[in-house]
């Protein structure tokens, strides 16, 4: 079995983790996400989008929808995604696309 893959499956369990205990748990929750930052600088293994998203950028705490963050699709400029972490205020912007890799009608 490769390393990596037991260091994915390590942060992977972190984040369940961290979203059961959340509600009652904050503070548990973001040390949750703190070792799974951790395992994955010292394998160099990322951590995968979708769970890269439930991480504030701004005070690195675990984000709960519906807890302490707000989800917002905003359509200025460029249709993009807002998250505001309702604990540091700090707003992570992702930009909606077209998938790159779709297959081109021709
Ligand atoms: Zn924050």
């Amino acid at each position: 079995m490769p390393r990596e893959n037991i260091a994915q499956r390590r942060i992977k369990r972190l984040f369940e983790l961290a979203d059961q205990v959340y509600v009652e748990h904050p503070d548990w929750a973001r040390r949750y996400v703190d070792i799974a930052r951790r395992i994955s600088m010292r394998n160099r293994e990322k951590i995968p989008t979708h769970l890269k998203r439930r991480i504030c950028k701004g005070c690195k705490g675990y984000l709960k929808q519906g807890a302490n963050c707000r989800i917002r699709v905003r359509q200025k400029r460029e249709p993009h995604v807002t998250i505001t972490c309702l604990d540091c205020g700090h707003i992570t912007r992702i930009p909606i696309r077209r998938r790159k890799d779709a297959p081109q009608p021709d």
